[in-house]
């Protein structure tokens, strides 16, 4: 959800992309797994936050329960600055002894660090307790940047929320902040307001309770209060756990699906609702097309709900962020600029793909983030196939490449919390579009999609996972295609020339990495062409043909593959 950040942002882009990236200490520590980290496989996370809406702080107290897999006597949390932590606690092996030990703690940047009084050791489950308050960082520009927004609707009312993609959920509760280790069991949010007609808070998943407090206001001089309780069963990514608070109405739906019967939740402010209303009756059309896809929706026990929010948009799980002002398009515009684009709603399509790719399927470290975005830009174009027909996704697809920068790989630096270009999401997208047309088998090309959301359901992965389970599935290695797109900012050449007299093609690939084998198979002229890859680089190859015209050939070719084509006048 970073696509228009980078188109707004060309230019600071530019500027430094051509340094050396200088990676810190801080940033070792939060993105790679070190010897305080890799020892304790998180099961649940219960957050517990008091917002003070007039001083835009919180007060929380965040549970983690968590199986020792290793021995160790010191442990990392995630919080970061300015929050101030209170207390950590931790009771070992609850069932035996209810022992809470408070633990001595430093705290280094955006990291504390706790030391136990004995040692862990495998087989141990412990819960560990953080206390914390403070003034949480607040978001400038979200969901770009990230923090909670604090705003107000236009009737005046609170209405808050959290984004904290790529910055991470530390900025406003203690985790242990990376994707590769996620709840197995689920998460709780509980968020505590003071009871008032016009607000209330919503999360994740179900509501298990709502509970409201008298507080005998006469003596304690406190106004009531109202805790609301929302929990996911299902493994979540940290940053996918937020909380909405507002003037919210709500209603809901049932939605046959492949998995029997999917509960749908709608939020809107109460001022939007009727709007609301009629847009989100694409959700099932989305929820059809991608169900066909990629398989069934992956968090059924946990419901799907769409949430009005105060910026744009997040694919935060079972409760996507919408804020596309309910008009089709990206904020009623198309990024693919074929017009298909306008005739579903961008927020609503690209942040509930995500569903599959992102929080379905997560890659362990932010590098490989195309799986992310790769595939979810192209669930656009799958979805625009679904409704319109081949033809209108290839235009889409087609359409997305002018997006493309090649600043630099789509694959970022690994165990620094870095992620690679902003390319993973038009590029990422053209690259499977290439893979699928090179596969030439729309049916094969599909049970790959479900079946990579089957096996690798719920799971944490690597790009390499991924990559070999497309060359495996699809019966093709792939592997140089994927070094080609994901590793450099080379587009493959595809040269070209015409022998009118002898009436033979001759083309080559340049401008790629050493044993690059792409295939492309396309039709032009109503004749089925399969060029073959050439086993060195570069080689030519000679097919004989009539009628030949180079620039509709080319165009046959561009129509569906993303590669440079140049025509050589023979
Ligand atoms: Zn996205």
């Amino acid at each position: 959800m970073k696509q228009l950040a980078l188109l707004f942002s060309l230019v600071l882009m530019s500027l430094s992309m051509n340094a050396q990236p200088i990676f810190t200490k801080a940033d070792t520590l939060r993105g790679s797994l070190n010897e305080n980290r890799d020892w304790f496989d998180i099961q649940t996370y219960s957050i517990n936050v008091t917002p003070d809406i007039a001083t835009k702080s919180i007060q929380g107290n965040v549970i983690w329960n968590a199986k020792v897999i290793k021995k160790s006597n010191a442990i990392q949390i995630d919080l970061q600055q300015p929050l101030i932590i209170d207390q950590i606690t931790m009771m070992v092996n609850p069932k035996n002894s209810l022992d809470f030990d408070t633990l001595p703690f430093t705290r280094d940047g955006n990291i504390a660090l706790a030391k136990m009084k004995k040692k862990l050791s495998m087989g141990d489950v412990f819960e560990l307790h953080i206390k914390y308050h403070g003034v949480p960082r607040e978001a400038i520009r979200p969901p770009w940047d990230g923090g909670w927004i604090w705003k107000k609707d236009a009737n005046g009312n609170p209405w808050i929320s959290v984004a904290c993609q790529g910055l991470g959920a530390s900025v406003w509760y203690p985790c242990k902040d990376v994707q590769s280790d996620e709840p197995d069991s689920g998460a709780s949010v509980s968020i505590k307001l003071p009871t008032q007609k016009n607000l209330k808070a919503i999360a994740n998943g179900n509501q298990a309770w709502i509970i409201t407090t008298d507080s005998d206001n006469a003596t304690t001089k406190k106004a009531d209060s109202t805790d609301y309780f929302w929990y996911v069963t299902n493994p979540i990514n940290n940053y996918n756990i937020i909380p909405y608070i507002g003037d919210y109405v709500g209603w809901n739906e049932k939605y046959k699906g492949l998995k029997g019967n999917l509960e749908i939740n709608y939020y809107a402010l109460r001022q939007d609702s009727a709007k609301a209303r009629k847009q989100f009756k694409q959700v099932p059309e989305m929820l059809k097309a991608f169900e066909h896809w990629f398989g069934p929706y992956p968090f059924y026990e946990d419901g799907f709900k769409i949430i009005q929010s105060p910026h744009l948009g997040m694919e935060h799980q079972s409760a996507i962020a919408y804020g596309n002002k309910f008009m089709n398009g990206y904020l009623g515009s198309d990024l693919s600029g074929s017009g298909w684009g306008m005739k579903w709603d961008f927020i609503i399509v690209h942040e509930s793909g995500h569903e599959w790719f992102a929080n379905n399927i997560t890659t362990k470290d932010i590098a490989d983030m195309w799986v992310h975005e790769g595939f979810t830009n192209y669930s656009e174009t799958l979805f625009t196939e679904f409704y319109y027909g081949k033809e209108a996704g290839n235009e889409y697809s087609l359409g997305i490449r002018k997006n493309i920068r090649n600043d630099r790989p789509i694959i970022g630096h690994y165990g620094v919390n870095e992620e690679g270009s902003g390319d993973m999401y038009a590029k990422g997208a053209s690259m499977i579009h290439n893979i699928r047309n090179s596969i030439h088998n729309d049916s094969l090309f599909r049970t790959i999609l479900i079946g990579l959301n089957k096996d690798f359901y719920h799971q944490t992965v690597t790009t390499a996972q991924i990559e070999n389970y497309i060359s495996k599935k699809s019966g093709y290695d792939f592997s140089k295609v994927f070094d080609q797109y994901l590793r450099t900012i080379q587009i493959p050449e595809f040269f070209y020339s015409y022998d009118e007299k002898e009436k033979i093609l001759t083309y080559q690939w340049k401008n790629c990495i050493a044993g690059f084998d792409q295939t492309l198979h396309f039709t032009y002229e109503g004749n089925t062409f399969d060029l073959l890859p050439t086993a060195f680089i570069p080689q030519k190859r000679l097919i004989k043909m009539n009628n030949f015209n180079p620039e509709k050939f080319g165009e046959a070719i561009k129509r569906i593959y993303y590669v440079e084509l140049k025509y050589e006048k023979y």
